[in-house]
């Protein structure tokens, strides 16, 4: 029992090594992965509940690294949200975004921020000399963040955006449904739009809790005079059930995958609805 008791212990460790060494790596990685060029954003378009137009696209960084090919985002981000480097690389994410908006007729960017960046001290100032540095309006920004960067210090948080609502930017509260937002808190922030977690709207078919839970917050957004985005919409069922509901906006791959800028620029113009 000894000897078995040691083995997994052993295989633990290694198991923890190889953990640890490929979080270094992805650290280390990424600070020259701008340098090397091995970045880059794609775009997810937003499209309205009634004519289906683009009005907005959603950033999304990729990493193509030498040594693993493509590692995604929800592995690399959080690696990096653990250290200093999240604030380059999201510096390079929302200079790349803010190039990329003035290439669009008339369409919002969304990017996303992590609960680092929300909470870096001036983020206020950092992002509106980044906005003013490219020549692009605030109203054609829109702010993505968590519930986790706004509850941990609320009363900060509400202050952060209050001042950027006044600046014209658009918040949108990511992830919602998922975190441990209260419902009441929910009005003291300043927020534009909520967007319902995609894990609902792919149960909306399957479980009745889900179809409540986003017949909820699309109610609750109504109550608060807020937008409501569905995200991962995948199917012309969802479609027809969140247009009933009353969703105000959609993003997913019924209507397209993240695209590369040159096709973003092209689906700008297009309209889903025959
Ligand atoms: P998120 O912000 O919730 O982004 C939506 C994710 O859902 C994206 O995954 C998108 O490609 C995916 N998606 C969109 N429509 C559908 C659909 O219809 N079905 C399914 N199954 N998936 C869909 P992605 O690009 O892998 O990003 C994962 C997460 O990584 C993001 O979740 C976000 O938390 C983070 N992330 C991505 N890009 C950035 C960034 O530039 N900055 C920061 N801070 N985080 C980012
Ligand atoms: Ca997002
Ligand atoms: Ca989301
Ligand atoms: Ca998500």
């Amino acid at each position: 029992a000894k000897r078995a008791g040691r083995g997994v212990t052993r295989l633990f460790d290694e198991g923890m090594d190889e953990g640890i060494r490929f979080r270094r790596r992805v650290e280390q990685g990424l600070a020259e992965a701008i340098d090397k060029g091995e970045l880059s954003l794609v775009y997810q378009p937003i499209v309205s509940r009634g004519e289906l137009e683009v009005i907005g696209f959603e950033a999304l960084v990729r990493w193509n690294t030498e040594e693993y090919g493509p590692i995604s985002p929800a592995t690399f981000i959080p690696i990096a949200e653990e250290s200093n480097v999240i604030h380059e690389l999201g510096d390079w994410i929302l200079d790349s975004a803010l190039a990329m908006v003035q290439r669009f007729p008339d369409q919002y960017v969304s990017v996303n921020f992590s609960p680092r960046q929300f909470r870096r001290s001036n983020f206020v100032g950092h992002i509106m000399e980044s906005v003013q540095r490219a020549g692009v309006l605030p109203s054609r920004v829109q702010i993505e963040i968590t519930e986790t960067a706004i509850f941990d210090d609320a009363e900060r948080a509400a202050e952060t955006l209050y001042k950027l609502r006044q600046m014209g930017f658009r918040i949108a509260l990511d992830d919602f449904g998922t975190g441990y937002s209260s419902l009441y808190n929910i009005r003291k922030f300043a927020l534009d739009s909520l967007k319902i977690d995609r894990s609902f709207i792919d149960g909306m078919g399957r479980e009745r809790e889900s179809a409540a839970i986003v017949h909820s917050i699309i109610h609750l957004g109504r109550a608060l005079g807020l937008e409501v985005i569905a995200e991962g919409v995948e199917t012309a069922a969802q479609v027809q059930a969140l247009r009933l509901a009353g969703a105000s906006h959609m993003q997913g791959y019924f209507f397209s995958r993240p695209v590369t800028p040159e096709l973003a620029i092209e689906l700008a113009v297009q309209r889903f609805l025959g």
